[in-house]
C-alpha cells in the first residue's frame, strides 16, 4: 500500500491489511474501505456503504456524489448504487504526492459528515439490511454482506466452481489449433522485430502469451495440459522463427545467384557451422526463451489459480451497523 495513504489510515485508526492491499474501519462513525490499486501507487478506490434512515437525505446521495469530483482535485468519479458509494481517487499530474492524502482526507471528512448529518446507516450491499454485517474480500474485490447474502453469494461461487470442473479438459484439439495460431502471431512479431533491427527475443514474450491465449480461446479452458502444450508449441515455434529470420538474410545475400527462399531456409543448418553466426543465434534464442518464461509466468499463474477450483474468499472483519437509525 502506498506509504502516505497507509500512514494516514493508521493515523485514522483504520486496520491495514497490506497483503490484501486495503485499509478499513470507521472514520467519523462511518465504515469504509480504502483499496489500493495493485499497479499504480497513487490510485485508490474508496467504498462506503450507506442507506437512508427515516428522513430523506439532503442533497440525495446521488446528487452529493455528483458534486464531489469538482470539489476534490484527485477524485475522478463517485457513484452510488443504492447501498454503496464508490469513489475513485487518482493522483495524476505533477506534484500529486503532497496534495493527494489531504485531498482524500477532505473528501472523507465531507462524506462522513454528510453520512452523520443525514443519519444514514451502514448496510449490506445486496439487501440493505443493517445487522450481521461483515466485510469480505472475494477475488480481491471488497464486499459488505449480511450473513444471508454472503451465504447466497458463496453458494453461487460454489456452483460456478462446480460447473468449471464439469467442463473437464475442454476441447484439446481446438486448443492446440489456437495455440498454433497464437504462436504464429509470435513468429510474425519475431521476424518483424528482427527486420527492424531490434531485439527479436521480445517476440518470444509475444509468442507464448498469444499461444496460451489462443489455447484458451479455442480450447475453452487453459488447464495444465493446455499450458504444457502451449509452451512446447512456443518453444518449437521460436526456433522456427529464428530460422525464418536467418533464411531471409541468406536469401537477401544470395538472391542474385538464383537462390530461392526455400533453398535459403534449408541451408540454415549449414550456416550454423560458422562460429560467429552460431553465437549470435544462440544468444538470440536464449534471450528469447528467458523472455518467454517471463511472459508465460503471469498467464500461467493466473490460469492455475482460476483452475484450482479455489475461490479466493476472505472474511476480513465483522462490521457493526449504525445503531442510531431505526430500521
Ligand atoms: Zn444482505
Amino acid at each position: 500500500m502506498y506509504k502516505k495513504v497507509k500512514n494516514y489510515a493508521i493515523e485514522k485508526g483504520l486496520a491495514v491489511d497490506d497483503k490484501a492491499g486495503i485499509a478499513y474501519g470507521k472514520i467519523n462513525g462511518c465504515f469504509l474501505v480504502i483499496h489500493q490499486d495493485p499497479a499504480t501507487p497513487g490510485r485508490h478506490t474508496i467504498q462506503l456503504w450507506m442507506k437512508q434512515g427515516a428522513a430523506e437525505p439532503y442533497p440525495s446521495v446521488v446528487d452529493f456524489d455528483n458534486q464531489c469530483p469538482s470539489k476534490f482535485k484527485y477524485l475522478q468519479t463517485a457513484s452510488y448504487s443504492g447501498t454503496k458509494v464508490i469513489a475513485e481517487f487518482w493522483g495524476n499530474g505533477l506534484k500529486w504526492g503532497s496534495a493527494y492524502v489531504p485531498c482524500i482526507d477532505a473528501f472523507l471528512k465531507e462524506i462522513t459528515d454528510y453520512f452523520r448529518t443525514n443519519q444514514l446507516s451502514t448496510c449490506c450491499e445486496t439487501c440493505g439490511i443493517g445487522s450481521g454485517l461483515s466485510l469480505y474480500q472475494i477475488e480481491s474485490a471488497d464486499h459488505l454482506f449480511c450473513s444471508a447474502c454472503y451465504a447466497q453469494t458463496s453458494d453461487q461461487i460454489q456452483k460456478s466452481i462446480h460447473e468449471k470442473a464439469k467442463q473437464g479438459n475442454g476441447n484439446v484439439i481446438g486448443g492446440i489449433i489456437g495455440a498454433l495460431l497464437g504462436a504464429l502471431l509470435g513468429v510474425i512479431a519475431w521476424v518483424l522485430i528482427y527486420q527492424l533491427g531490434y531485439i527479436s527475443a521480445l517476440g518470444g514474450l509475444v509468442m507464448v502469451i498469444c499461444a496460451l491465449k489462443g489455447y484458451e480461446l479455442l480450447g475453452g479452458r487453459l488447464n495444465i495440459l493446455g499450458i504444457i502444450l502451449s509452451c512446447v508449441i512456443s518453444v518449437v515455434m521460436l526456433l522456427f522463427a529464428e530460422q525464418v529470420c536467418l533464411s531471409i538474410e541468406i536469401y537477401q545475400a544470395f538472391r542474385e545467384y538464383d537462390v530461392t527462399f526455400f533453398e535459403a531456409f534449408q541451408s540454415v543448418p549449414a550456416f550454423l557451422d560458422e562460429p560467429e553466426i552460431r553465437t549470435a543465434v544462440i544468444s538470440d534464442v536464449v534471450i528469447g526463451y528467458v523472455l518467454m518464461a517471463v511472459g508465460a509466468w503471469g498467464t500461467v499463474r493466473q490460469a492455475l489459480k482460476a483452475g484450482s477450483g479455489k475461490q479466493d474468499v476472505k472474511k476480513l472483519t465483522p462490521v457493526a451497523g449504525n445503531s442510531t437509525t431505526l430500521r
